[in-house]
C-alpha cells in the first residue's frame, strides 16, 4: 500500500480489538461461583487507594453499614506484584488533600514513611535555546510553574503506604489480580471480571492454570490510571464521553538518580528550540523537571529527572526515552547528575485533555476517578492531588449512598465540579490546545490564558485525536545521543532495572496490525520507550513493513493506545515493579 506524501494516520490502522465482547460481561456468574465484596476498586494507584482509605475511615464510625456491606466490605484490585508497582510520576504534589485525607499525619511523618521527600523551596525555569545554552524564565511569566510549598514525592511509594493503611482498615487488596471485564446486568455496573491466569502465548490453559472469578459489587470504582480496559469499555457502553472533547494524551520518561551533591531547587525546562523542534509540521511540545529528592531513611541525595511529550507529534523519530537521554547531555543537568548514579527508570502516559476532555463521572453502579477520568492539569503537571481528591469524594458519595440503601452516585460528578478539581481545571480549560496549532501559537495564547484564568481564549477550544496527526519520518532522532550505559542508556537495560516480571510465554496484551506502512512502524518502534516494536533489518525502505512485537519488555505505559494500537489488561502480576518512581 502506497501514502501520499510518505504521510500516515495511525488512526488509519485500528488495533484489532472486539469491544465490547472483550471488556464487558452481561450478568453475573452463579452466586456459588461468584465473589461478593462491598465496594470494588480496580486500580491500587493513589486514586484508587484514597477511595478505600476514606471509605474506610466513614465505616470506622458506623459499624451497622459495614456489616451491611458483608464480609469483605471494601476491595481493591490490583495489577502490579504490590501497590506502587505501576506507579509513576514526577512528582511534586500539592499536599492539601492527601493533608485532609490523614489529618493526624505531619509532613514530617511522610518523609519517615518514605514516600516524601521534601519541601520545595526554590524553584527555576528555563528555556534550553541549544545544547550548551539556556535562558532564565521569571516565574512570574509562568506561574502555573509556581511549586513553593509543594512537596515532592513518589507515587509509588505513597501507593504502598496507601495499601497499608487500607488493609490496616479493613480492606481486602487483590494484588497481581487484572479486572478484566467490566459486569453489566440490566443496564447497571455490578462488578467486575477478574481475568485468568497461567494462560500460555496462544490462550491455552498451562499447567497452573487458573480461571478469573466473577466479583460481584454494590458500588464499583474504576480508578485504573489512564488507558483503562474497563474504564474505556464503561466510557462506550454508557456514552460517558458524549458531547465532550476527545482525550489526548502525553509520555513521560523518568529516572531517578542518587547524587553526591544535594539539588537545592525544583527545576523545569521548556524544550523549544532544543531539543524538540518549533516547525510547526513536527508537531512536537515537550518539557522536563528536575526534583530534589531527601531520602530520610538513609540520608540519600537523589534528583528525580524525566521528559514529557505531547502524544499528538508528527515526527515519527519522536522518543521520549531518547529525549530524555539528549537532555542529560546539556550543561544545566550535567552539573546535577556529575559522579552520580541511576538508580530506577520508568514511563508511563498520562492524559492530557483537562477539564473538556473529562467524561461524565458516573454511570449506573460505579464512578471513575483520578487519571481514569482525566483528571490532570498539564500545565502544571499536577494531577495527584486530583487523584486523592476525587477518591475522598467517590468515597463519600458512595457512603451516603449506601446509608441511604440506594445506588444513586450521580452526585458525585456534582462533587467534583464544585471542589478544587473542578475549580483547578476550569482555569486551565483552553491554555494547552493552542498548542496543536504549533509552538509558537500555542506560546503566545499560553500566557493571557493562565493570567486571565482560563477565560482567554473564550468558549471551549477544540482538541484533535493524537492518531488523527499525519506522521512522517523526519529527523528528530539526528539529537540523540549514542548510550554510554554509564550516562546515557538504551531502551533495554533501562527495561531492566523496572524489575519487570513479565513471563516469556505470557499471552499478548498488546495489539496492533503487524502489516502496516513503515511510518506507523517508525511511529511505534521510536515511541515505545521499552523497545516493543521492531522493524526486521531486511524491511523494505518504502511501503507496508511487518512489525515484530516483544511485548513481554512492555512496560505498560499506555502510550500505544494514543497512535493506533490497544493495551490491554496483561495476567496479573506481570509488568514492571516500580518502587521510587
Ligand atoms: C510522567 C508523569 C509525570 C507526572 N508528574 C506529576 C507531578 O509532578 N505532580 C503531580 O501532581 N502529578 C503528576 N503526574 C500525574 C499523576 O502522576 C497522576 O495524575 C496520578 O498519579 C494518577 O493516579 P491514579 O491513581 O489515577 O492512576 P495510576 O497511578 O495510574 O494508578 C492506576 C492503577 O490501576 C492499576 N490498574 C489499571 N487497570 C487495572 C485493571 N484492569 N485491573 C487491575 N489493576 C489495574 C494500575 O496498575 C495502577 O496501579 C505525572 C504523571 C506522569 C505520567
Ligand atoms: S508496548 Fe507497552 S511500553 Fe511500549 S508503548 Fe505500548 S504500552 Fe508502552
Amino acid at each position: 500500500m502506497s501514502h501520499a506524501n510518505g504521510k500516515v494516520v495511525p488512526a488509519a490502522f485500528p488495533p484489532p480489538v472486539h469491544s465490547p465482547e472483550e471488556f464487558i460481561k452481561n450478568g453475573l456468574d452463579a452466586e456459588d461461583e461468584l465473589i461478593e465484596v462491598g465496594v470494588v476498586i480496580v486500580g491500587g494507584g493513589t486514586a484508587g487507594l484514597a477511595c478505600a482509605n476514606r471509605l474506610l475511615q466513614l465505616l470506622a464510625d458506623d459499624p451497622e453499614t459495614m456489616e451491611r456491606l458483608g464480609e469483605v466490605p471494601v476491595a481493591v484490585v490490583e495489577k502490579a506484584k504490590t501497590c506502587g508497582g505501576h506507579n509513576l510520576s514526577g512528582a511534586v504534589m500539592r499536599p492539601a488533600a492527601l493533608e485532609e485525607l490523614f489529618p493526624e499525619l505531619t509532613r514530617e511523618q511522610w518523609r519517615k514513611e518514605g514516600f516524601a521527600f521534601g519541601e520545595v523551596t526554590k524553584e527555576s525555569v528555563y528555556m534550553l535555546t541549544g545544547p550548551k545554552s539556556k535562558l532564565p524564565v521569571p516565574i512570574l511569566a509562568v506561574p502555573n510553574f509556581k511549586n513553593h510549598g509543594n512537596e515532592v514525592i513518589s507515587v509509588s511509594a505513597l501507593a504502598r503506604f496507601q495499601q497499608r493503611q487500607a488493609e490496616e482498615g479493613g480492606a481486602y487488596v487483590l494484588t497481581e489480580t487484572s479486572a478484566t471485564k467490566l459486569i453489566v446486568e440490566d443496564g447497571r455496573v455490578v462488578g467486575v471480571r477478574s481475568g485468568d491466569k497461567g494462560r500460555g502465548k496462544d490462550g491455552e490453559p498451562l499447567g497452573n492454570f487458573e480461571p478469573g472469578t466473577d466479583i460481584k459489587a454494590q458500588a464499583t470504582v474504576l480508578a485504573e490510571g489512564c488507558w483503562g480496559s474497563l474504564s474505556g469499555a464503561a466510557i462506550r457502553e454508557f456514552d460517558l464521553a458524549e458531547g465532550r472533547e476527545p482525550q489526548v494524551w502525553e509520555l513521560g520518561v523518568k529516572e531517578v538518580w542518587k547524587v553526591p551533591k544535594p539539588l537545592d531547587r525544583v527545576i523545569h525546562t521548556f524544550v523549544q528550540p532544543w531539543p524538540l523542534k518549533v516547525a510547526a509540521q513536527y508537531g512536537q511540545l515537550g518539557g522536563t523537571w528536575l526534583y530534589p529528592m531527601k531520602d530520610e531513611k538513609t540520608g540519600d541525595d537523589l534528583v528525580s529527572i524525566g521528559f514529557v511529550v505531547d502524544l499528538n507529534y508528527r515526527d515519527a523519530t519522536t522518543s521520549a526515552h531518547d529525549l530524555l537521554q539528549t537532555f542529560k547531555t546539556h550543561p544545566l543537568v550535567k552539573d546535577i547528575l556529575a559522579g552520580g548514579e541511576r538508580v530506577a527508570w520508568g514511563a508511563k502516559a498520562l492524559p492530557g485533555g483537562g477539564y473538556w476532555s473529562m467524561p461524565k463521572l458516573s454511570m449506573p453502579g460505579a464512578v471513575l476517578v483520578g487519571d481514569a477520568a482525566g483528571m490532570v492539569d498539564t500545565a502544571a503537571l499536577k494531577g495527584v492531588h486530583h487523584s486523592i481528591k476525587s477518591g475522598v469524594l467517590a468515597a463519600e458519595s458512595i457512603y451516603a449512598a449506601l446509608k441511604r440503601g440506594n445506588q444513586d452516585l450521580s452526585n458525585y460528578e456534582e462533587a467534583v465540579e464544585q471542589s478544587t478539581i473542578g475549580t483547578e481545571l476550569y482555569q486551565v480549560r483552553n491554555t494547552r490546545q493552542a498548542f496543536q496549532k504549533g509552538f509558537l501559537i500555542g506560546s503566545l495564547l499560553a500566557g493571557p490564558s493562565i493570567m486571565s484564568k482560563g477565560k482567554v481564549p473564550p468558549g471551549r477550544q477544540e482538541w484533535h485525536r493524537d492518531d488523527a496527526e499525519p506522521m512522517f519520518i523526519g529527523d528528530t532522532k539526528k539529537r540523540y545521543p549514542k548510550p554510554d550505559g554509564k550516562y546515557t542508556f538504551d531502551k533495554l537495560s533501562s527495561v531492566f532495572i523496572t524489575g519487570n516480571a513479565t513471563r516469556d510465554d505470557a499471552p499478548n496484551h498488546i495489539r496492533v496490525q503487524k502489516h502496516v506502512p513503515r511510518e506507523l512502524a517508525e511511529t511505534w518502534r521510536w515511541m515505545c520507550p521499552a523497545g516493543v516494536y521492531e522493524i526486521p533489518d531486511d524491511a523494505p525502505e518504502h511501503g507496508d513493513v511487518d512489525v515484530i512485537v516483544n511485548y513481554t519488555n512492555c512496560v505498560q505505559c499506555g502510550a500505544i493506545t494514543a497512535k493506533g494500537g490497544r493495551l490491554t489488561t496483561p495476567e496479573g502480576g506481570d509488568g514492571p515493579l516500580y518502587q521510587i518512581t
